[in-house]
């Protein structure tokens, strides 16, 4: 099993020792409720880093539904478990005083890229994210560090970062793990009824057939429109945003020049999606 660290200085003193010895340390920032998604995460860092280590903290800073972050899977000794032959160095595991003690008086804000899709949808995540990223990145003076591309603009977000802050981590962006059926690995997935979970698929389905319509040729409003209209029928309750975006800026496009992704997020029996795919 990994070390389960739950405070700073014990981590600082680990991760002091490693460098010292001239090991690479690299990092996986999580919410837990590991998924294959996550665990692959896990596996590139392996790959690159002499000494990983994945952390678990349900931040509180990037919900803003409290009847969200309440019901959000907590799955400890399970993460534990899966993540036993993979090799992790250490689980970072802090409770919510050791991450935000009192006086805490700071927030990390990354302008422009954070404001549409989710920054639009849910208001003041980002912040919650860049906030909780720096202050992991100051926590583990990690080398590399592993993020999702099932969270594409959280990605965008997080490279802006450390553009912007000189960080001196390397972030690499993971392919999004998914289930058979094309729905996207999310911790979120356990809460889909059997209902829900069957028609969940039809988002990333109507995604790619709208993808491989505007790659030939048709034109771009009309095919957003079909899809969005398809993601209903298909029994979501609603799509907040289905959209083509430039890849890197997220500035709105109507025709493929340069790195195109499309982006979605949509209800469906009161739980959220999120799913992107480049065009
Ligand atoms: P979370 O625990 O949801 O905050 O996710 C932690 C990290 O895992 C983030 O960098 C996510 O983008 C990444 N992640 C979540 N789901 C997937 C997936 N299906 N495929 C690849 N990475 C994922």
């Amino acid at each position: 099993m990994p070390q389960i660290v739950r405070n700073v200085s014990q981590l600082r003193e680990i991760v002091a020792g490693w460098k010292a010895d001239g090991d690479a340390v690299g990092v996986v920032p999580t919410m837990g409720a590991l998924h294959d998604g996550h665990l692959s995460l896990v596996r590139a860092a392996r790959g690159d880093c002499a000494r990983v280590i994945v952390t678990i903290f349900v931040n509180p800073k990037q919900f803003n539904a409290p009847a969200d972050l309440l019901k959000y899977p907590r799955t400890e000794e399970a993460d534990a478990a899966l993540l036993a032959p993979l090799g992790v160095d250490v689980v970072f595991a802090p409770p919510i005083e050791e991450v935000y003690p009192s006086g805490f008086a700071t927030t990390v804000s990354v302008s422009g890229i954070s404001d549409p899709l989710e920054g639009a949808h849910r208001p003041g995540h980002f912040d919650g994210v860049a906030t909780v990223v720096a202050k992991l990145f100051g926590m583990t003076a990690a080398d590399r560090a592993y993020f999702g591309q099932k969270d594409w603009q959280q990605l965008q977000v997080v490279q802006r970062l450390v553009a912007d802050l000189n960080l001196a981590v390397k972030i690499t962006g993971c392919e999004t793990i998914r289930e058979a059926d094309g729905l996207a690995m999310s911790s979120r997935n356990a809460q889909l009824s059997t209902d829900a979970r069957a028609c969940a698929p039809a988002l990333h389905a109507a995604m790619q057939r709208a993808a491989a319509a505007i790659r030939g040729g048709a034109p771009v409003p009309l095919v957003m429109k079909a899809a969005r209209a398809e993601v209903l029928d298909a029994g979501f309750d609603e799509v907040e945003y289905i959209e083509l975006r430039s890849a890197l800026m997220l500035e709105r496009v109507s025709q493929l020049d340069g790195p195109v992704r499309m982006l979605a997020a949509a209800m469906i029996g009161g739980v959220r999606l999120i799913d992107n795919i480049a065009v």
